[in-house]
């Protein structure tokens, strides 16, 4: 986490392979979304319990914290118990560490300098331990959509730089451990370098990226990845063009598209397909503040009726005979709001064996989908060969 330079560490991937997209984004708004205000909230609730532990916080102001926590928007238990599981994942490897080191380092939301290496580069680590030749980087991850793999992650790769700038002269540091724990997708993901692996990517990958990024200079590379978060997504025109080259495909004339040319379509249709709503998405919010797009108009959407005062409703009901059991209903809740209010630990427990897992949908995805292939029981012809 930390504030945000031309070329953040979280922002790596994206100016590492598309050096342009940094120099672009600057002309759009950096503004924050609820899952990022999420996730710093996180950030804080880890850390305090943590400094908790190693014992970095007295324990007055450590209570005096908490309930100012307790009472931010974001705290619920669901929040509150994925920070435990990161807490709990940290004080084991504290305590690991401490069993076969005697002077370990333990640093909490560390300020990682990288600007050796990328102009004005800086990281916060969130849990930092140098012990016998070993960095450790553990970062907090509350997201819980897309698992994150520490594996060659550039944003990991800098705050641990970060760190071996930092500490290489004290320590004679041979080994980089870093680690992502994303507890609400149950993924903790470790990859290791040795410091010399590190400090050769540093130079030899990075440092070159790093300076054709802040010129403004090298390639645009439009992709599925690194548009995803990018500003410009919606208006950028390597984007647009790579997306609408598709469109322009040239196929044999025969009257039906082969196999290998709808294969060539599927390809690219996920990333066309994000890229029309992103662009959609631009646009309307302009169109709604009063800016025109040719061809296009603002209209109502489609609304439900609702009652205007449920109170006077129910009275009214009530009034006129209608009974309880006529005028309300009593529904079991859903699974996920029913585990917010249990938590994850009582709910699997007292619901034990009471949760089924129907196997999903078949659905068609591209070759890199992290997910196994099944095979796919085609019943209407097993039934056929039995018939015969
Ligand atoms: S939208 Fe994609 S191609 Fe365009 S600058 Fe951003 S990352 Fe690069």
């Amino acid at each position: 986490m930390g504030t945000h330079a031309l070329l953040s560490a979280s922002s790596a991937h994206r100016w590492m392979h598309c050096n342009k997209s940094a120099r672009l984004e600057e002309s759009f708004e950096n503004t924050t979304s609820i899952f990022a205000e999420e996730g710093t909230f996180m950030h804080e609730l880890g850390e305090l319990k943590l400094s908790r532990y190693i014992g970095a916080v007295k324990e007055s102001i450590y209570k005096k914290k908490l309930k100012e926590l307790q009472s931010n928007e974001f705290f619920n238990l669901e929040i509150e118990e994925a920070v435990e599981v990161y807490v709990a994942f940290a004080i084991e490897l504290i305590e690991a560490t401490k069993q076969r080191c005697k002077d370990p380092i333990f640093l909490l939301e560390q300020r990682l300098d990288f600007s050796k290496y990328v102009k004005s580069g800086f990281g916060t680590g969130d849990l930092v331990i140098v012990a016998d030749g070993t960095l450790e980087i553990v970062d907090l991850k509350g997201g819980k959509g897309v698992a994150v793999s520490a594996e060659c992650n550039p944003q990991m790769q800098l705050y641990a730089l970060g760190a071996l700038i930092l500490f290489d002269c004290l320590y004679d540091i041979q080994t980089v451990r870093m680690t992502i724990c994303q507890p609400r997708l149950d993924n903790i993901s470790t990859y290791e370098l040795s410091a010399e692996e590190l400090l050769t990517w540093a130079e030899d990958v990075l440092k070159p990226a790093a300076q054709l990024a802040w010129d403004g200079e090298g390639e645009f590379d439009p992709s599925e990845y690194t548009c995803k978060f990018c500003r410009a997504k919606a208006t950028c025109r390597a984007r647009a063009e790579k997306n609408l080259k598709m469109a322009r495909f040239e196929f044999r004339q025969a009257a039906l598209l082969t196999k290998d040319e709808v294969a060539e379509v599927l390809s690219q249709a996920d990333d066309i397909a994000k890229w029309c709503k992103d662009i959609w998405a631009w646009a309307e919010a302009r169109a709604i503040d009063g800016e025109d797009f040719e061809g296009f108009k603002i209209v109502s959407g489609r609304s439900n009726r609702a009652y205007g005062d449920e109170k006077s409703v129910i009275e009214k009901l009530t009034e006129a005979g209608y009974s309880d059991d006529e005028i309300y209903a009593r529904n079991l809740k859903g699974i996920t709001a029913l585990e917010k209010v249990l938590g994850k630990k009582v709910f699997s427990e007292v619901l034990a064996g009471l949760i089924t897992k129907p196997p999903g949908k078949y659905t068609m995805v591209s070759e890199s989908d992290k997910r196994q292939a099944v095979t796919v029981i085609n019943t209407a012809a097993a039934d056929f060969k039995e018939d015969i």
